[in-house]
């Protein structure tokens, strides 16, 4: 047994090596877990956190597609399917140039713990390529897509590995998998998540990451007796998670002022309103333009390069990619006034920053607890999908609203010290327990 979190932490770095997002990931769980641990020592016995940190089964593979120009292009294709202690591997695929192993077991290892939160039978995975759809044709992404699923199809399936979008997978991609998966199988089932609404998807779905981080931002500020109406809200990405954020602030009365994507940030000090946001949705989901075309429409500022965490604000949502908030944006934003910080994002935050923010008791709410939205309307997809029925959007809000909720109340039962919540601690020692007691149940396998 391990005598310290170092002691474990070397273990996971041997055995891991040049893998700085996935220690990261681990680091942060495992810290808020070890008191927890010591109490409980049955789990230290069993050596669960030792099997949580190791994926079930990672896969890797080639993916060879051709461009416009007749040419070969080669990518790399993964899948890690972490944990399915409580059911089948679910989550998303990333297309990104940055995507490599390290990435992805982080968001593998974090997914096992949103699901877990949600209280929906859904195990942990993620996957993806390092494959940019930036500047491709439709016809290569479906190149790309195709090749891709052929090898994927052999791993998945409605009742073992539910993979979804994340970034760089939206609508678009997600028909071209769907499809090439179907041809190859013969069979129409629920094997990915985020299908278009009149082949099998989810009303809710597109916006419910957004709108659950916000709603959870909200359960948040009612613990201060507060609520969006009349603030501020500083935001970055201005891709699925950003966009449907801001639509849910503007509808709660709040004012985002920031986007963001990779060449920089737009500030507009008057509010994005609903109608410069409907600007937004066409520039980024139809023309796929840069968020800087905002600034000369709209007559504001871009900064380039820069994030928004230099704008003063009162709740900043980052919702673009990891490790987009450093410990000198963290002490900016606290200098400006910022009361509370919701991750739309996965882990934006650096380890540093997120304990800045916390000691300046500033309500921080981590990503698997508050961009949990976006799993839990895919895992509502899959109970439609298995019945062949569909819900409503009204009926899909409300239950939505409910687990974010729930998902809130985990964390402060298991947060709460002396009149402060402690978000981290309390949505890993949660999320913990449900998949810990299954594998526990299911003996060593
Ligand atoms: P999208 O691809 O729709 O949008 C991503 C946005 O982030 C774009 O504006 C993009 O700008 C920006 N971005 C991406 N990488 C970088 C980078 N390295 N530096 C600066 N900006 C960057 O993705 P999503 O909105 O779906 O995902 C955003 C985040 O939310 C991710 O961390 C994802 O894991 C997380 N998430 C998403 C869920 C979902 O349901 N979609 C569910 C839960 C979490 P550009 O176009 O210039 O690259």
């Amino acid at each position: 047994m391990y005598r310290s979190i170092s002691d474990f932490m070397n273990s996971v770095a041997t055995r891991n090596t040049g893998e700085p997002e996935f220690h990261q990931a681990v680091q942060e769980v495992t810290e808020s877990l070890w008191e927890y641990l010591k109490k409980n020592p049955h789990y230290l016995e069993a050596r669960i956190l030792d099997r949580l940190v190791e994926p079930e089964r990672m896969v890797i593979f080639r993916v060879p597609w051709l461009n416009d120009l007749g040419e070969v292009e080669i990518n790399r294709g993964y899948r890690v399917e972490f944990n399915s202690a409580i059911g089948p591997y679910k989550g998303g695929l990333r297309f990104h140039p940055s995507v490599n192993l390290s990435i992805l077991k982080f968001l593998g290892f974090e997914q096992v713990f949103k699901n877990s939160l949600t209280s929906l039978p859904m195990g942990g995975g993620k996957g993806g390529s390092d494959f940019d759809p930036k500047g491709k044709s439709d016809n290569e992404v479906m190149s790309f897509c195709q090749s891709f699923m052929t090898e994927l199809q052999r791993h998945i399936g409605p009742v073992t590995d539910v993979p979804a979008g994340d970034i760089g997978v939206g609508a678009r991609e997600i028909g071209f998998l769907f499809g090439q998966y179907k041809r190859i199988r013969n069979e129409f089932t629920g094997v990915l998540t985020g299908k278009a609404l009149n082949w099998g998807g989810s009303l809710i779905r597109p916006e419910a990451t957004g709108y659950g981080c916000v709603y959870f931002t909200e359960e948040m500020l009612k613990t201060k007796g507060e609520s969006f109406d009349g603030k501020t809200v500083a935001i970055s990405g201005s891709g699925n998670v950003a966009q449907f954020a801001a639509e849910k602030v503007i509808d709660l009365g709040g004012k985002p002022v920031t986007l963001s994507d990779s060449g920089g940030f737009i500030h507009d000090p008057d509010g994005i309103n609903q109608e410069k946001l409907a600007f937004v949705m066409e520039l980024k989901n139809v023309r796929r333009g840069r968020i800087e075309e905002y600034a000369k429409k709209f007559g504001c500022d871009h900064h380039e390069r820069k994030r928004p965490w230099l704008v003063k604000c009162d709740v900043a949502l980052p919702s673009a990619t990891q490790n987009e908030i450093n410990s000198e944006e963290a002490k900016t934003l606290i200098s400006n006034g910022c009361g509370c910080v919701a991750e739309g994002a996965n882990m934006p935050t650096e380890p540093d920053a997120v304990t800045l923010l916390q000691e300046s008791n500033t309500l921080f709410g981590p990503g698997k607890a508050a961009n949990a939205g976006g799993v839990a309307v895919s895992g509502l997809e899959m109970s439609q999908n298995a019945m062949r029925i569909q819900w409503s959007r009204e009926e899909l809000d409300e239950k939505l609203q409910g687990i974010m909720a729930s998902i809130h109340n985990q964390c402060l039962r298991h947060g709460s010290d002396d009149g402060n919540v402690d978000y981290v601690r309390g949505a890993n020692i949660a999320g913990f327990i449900k998949v810990a007691d299954a594998m526990l149940d299911q003996g060593v396998v």
